[in-house]
């Protein structure tokens, strides 16, 4: 095909379905010590068949907005102060208990960082992942616990049949990963949020784990929220990054853009605090100093203590996150200035 007739026929391609948006959200902890202003006006989305990683130190709010998501907030202290969830177009926060239930599983799952404590150990992977067909789809037994080995099989464990008998505590870090995301994948959600998955594994095991989430990822076309501390986890999955820092999205675009041209001083500090094997014998530059307690966020570019860009307006006028491009936003007085220079 042309080059012209290629452009025709992606500008011809319908508009990726809108699965999940997060809009403008705003989460606080209520507790004896103070309220920590958790999320601040968090706004994300992701569209069917793509894969969003959603990136932060800890504390940014990347887990606490999934965790909204998910409506498995604990409240109190947890109190969402203002924004809209809306999956397919439906406000979640406004669903009742029971309308939100058959989202969880069936529309939105999500799989966890440690999947020691997610499972229950006194019940084999076997029956916790049929127990999801037994009550949802109504199935019998023996049909419950053949799709649980279909499970079992779809994510690469060896040996399903027999391996579906055993316990969690039988299983390595990186089977355990499996199951979990089996279990997750059982009802065929549309979205799957995979909240720090590989991060108790050894580097070759999440490795194998970040494939497999994404060769699922892309035969399903699900929408996939990958939430990550690291940047080097991401850079071969994602189709978008979002940074978030002080519980704001401060950096949006396309995962080749942002690794390109980072367009906010706190991208930029974590890209530099990498290392990377085009850079040999390159010093890591961390980023000096600690994020905030959200408890007393700073005036202002809540990254402005940190930050070497920091002129006297950032500390004074809080950066709007400013769309650059359809693509890129930035919550940064100087992304103009950062886009403009070589
Ligand atoms: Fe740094 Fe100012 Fe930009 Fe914040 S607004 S990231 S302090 S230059």
């Amino acid at each position: 095909m042309s080059d012209r007739a290629v452009s025709q026929a992606e500008s011809a391609a319908p508009p990726a379905r809108r699965l999940l948006e997060v809009d403008n959200l705003h989460v606080e902890f209520r507790t004896r010590d103070g309220v920590a202003k958790v999320l601040n006006g968090v706004t994300y989305h992701v569209d069917a068949g793509e894969t969003l990683a959603v990136l932060g130190e800890s504390g940014s709010g990347k887990s606490v907005t999934a965790q909204a998501i998910m409506g498995i907030l604990d409240s109190p202290p947890a109190v969402i102060t203002g924004g809209q969830i809306r999956f397919q177009g439906r406000d979640m926060l406004s669903m009742t208990a029971e309308q939100r239930r058959l989202i969880r599983g069936e529309g939105i799952a999500m799989i966890f960082q440690d999947a020691l404590s997610a499972l229950n150990p006194v019940f084999t992977v076997g029956f916790q992942i049929a127990e999801q067909f037994r009550v949802r789809r109504g199935m019998g037994r023996a049909e419950a616990k053949k799709r649980a080995i279909e499970m079992l099989d779809l994510v690469k464990i060896p040996n399903a049949k027999q391996r579906v008998n055993e316990y969690p505590h039988q299983f390595s870090g990186g089977m355990r990963q499996r199951v979990m995301i089996a279990m997750a994948l059982a009802l065929d959600p549309q979205v799957l949020i995979a909240d720090e998955p590989t991060t108790a594994l050894d580097v070759t095991v999440q490795a194998q784990i970040m494939d497999l989430l994404a060769e699922i990822q892309r035969e399903r076309r699900m929408g996939l929220i990958l939430i990550t501390h690291d940047l080097g986890v991401v850079a071969d999955v994602a189709d978008r990054i979002a940074v978030m820092y002080a519980g704001r999205i401060v950096e949006e675009a396309h995962v080749h853009e942002l690794y390109e041209k980072p367009l906010h001083p706190y991208t930029r500090g974590l890209l530099a605090s990498i290392p990377r094997i085009d850079e040999k014998g390159q010093e890591l530059r961390p980023i000096p100093g600690l994020p905030p307690s959200l408890m007393r966020i700073p005036p202002g570019c809540p990254f402005h203590p940190r930050c070497a860009m920091a002129q006297p307006v950032c500390q004074e006028k809080v950066p709007p996150l400013l769309q650059l491009s359809p693509t890129r936003s930035s919550a940064c007085h100087f992304a103009e200035e950062l886009a403009n220079r070589d």
